[in-house]
């Protein structure tokens, strides 16, 4: 069974100049299996963001059904959605999102205070983390005072913390010069092996899309 299943799945949106419907996600087919690595590419405003927000059930497909780890998101409320996401699904942006008045180590520990019930050894794997991604001399620095590439391997560790069983990366290295965007890419396949979680990254970098096990490209709303 996928971890993710998309069937029949479409998107539209109002313009708000003419109020007519543009569909930005056509018919889209696809199932994602767990542990696999896959990257979304293809032309700005093509969608990428919109499929990735589906899949993470942020946004909501106008018809078709999604299903996550074999159960129908179609039923579920609010509730039980922010409820999955927290446990099963961690993300990544461009920009880091980190709380600036917190170190990178209270940082990583965040989404556990979501959760009814930490995973008791949060502060250990935590650390542990952020020493795998060579942060064990800075965990208890501030955002502030990290570099681009090294807020994104927080950022990183932070969407890893509660064992998710997808990570979902839109753009994770868009902010970041050549250099620091390989590191990074290689430092989310390293984990992503080790753990077995599965990966979905939007990138714009075909470089990096190469990489990953597959390479889905959308093309006017449609998957190749
Ligand atoms: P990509 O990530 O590939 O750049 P997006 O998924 O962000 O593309 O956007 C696809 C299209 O949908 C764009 O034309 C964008 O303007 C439009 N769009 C995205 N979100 C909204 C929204 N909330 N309201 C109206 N239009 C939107
Ligand atoms: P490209 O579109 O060539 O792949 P990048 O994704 O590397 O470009 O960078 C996107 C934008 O971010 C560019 O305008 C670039 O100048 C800028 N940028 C790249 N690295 C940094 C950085 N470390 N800090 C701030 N802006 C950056």
């Amino acid at each position: 069974m996928p971890l993710i299943q998309l069937t029949n799945v479409s998107k539209s949106y109002t313009d708000p100049g003419s109020g007519a419907q543009v569909p930005v996600l056509r018919g889209i087919n696809l199932a994602i299996e767990a542990g696999e690595s896959v990257a979304i590419v293809g032309p700005s405003g093509c969608g990428k963001s919109t499929l990735l927000n589906i899949l993470g059930t942020l946004d909501q497909a106008d018809t078709g059904e999604v299903t996550f780890d074999g159960e129908s998101l179609a039923g579920l409320t609010a509730q039980k959605l922010a409820a999955l996401r927290s446990q099963k699904i961690g993300f990544i942006f461009q920009m880091h999102h980190l709380m600036p008045q917190c170190s990178a180590l209270e940082n990583v520990l965040l989404p556990t205070l979501a959760l009814k019930k930490a995973p008791g050894d949060a502060l250990q794997r935590a650390e542990s983390l952020l020493e795998q991604v060579g942060l064990k001399e800075r965990m208890n620095w501030k955002p502030a005072q990290l570099s681009g590439g090294e807020r994104q391997r927080v950022a990183f560790v932070r969407a890893l913390i509660n064992q998710p069983q997808l990570i979902l990366a839109d753009e994770p290295t868009g902010a970041l010069d050549e250099t620091n965007a390989a590191a990074l890419t290689d430092l989310l396949l390293t984990l992503q092996k080790s753990s077995g979680v599965t990966l979905v990254m939007v990138t714009h970098h075909r470089a990096q899309a190469d990489r990953m096990g597959r390479v889905l490209t959308i093309h006017e709303g449609v998957l190749q």
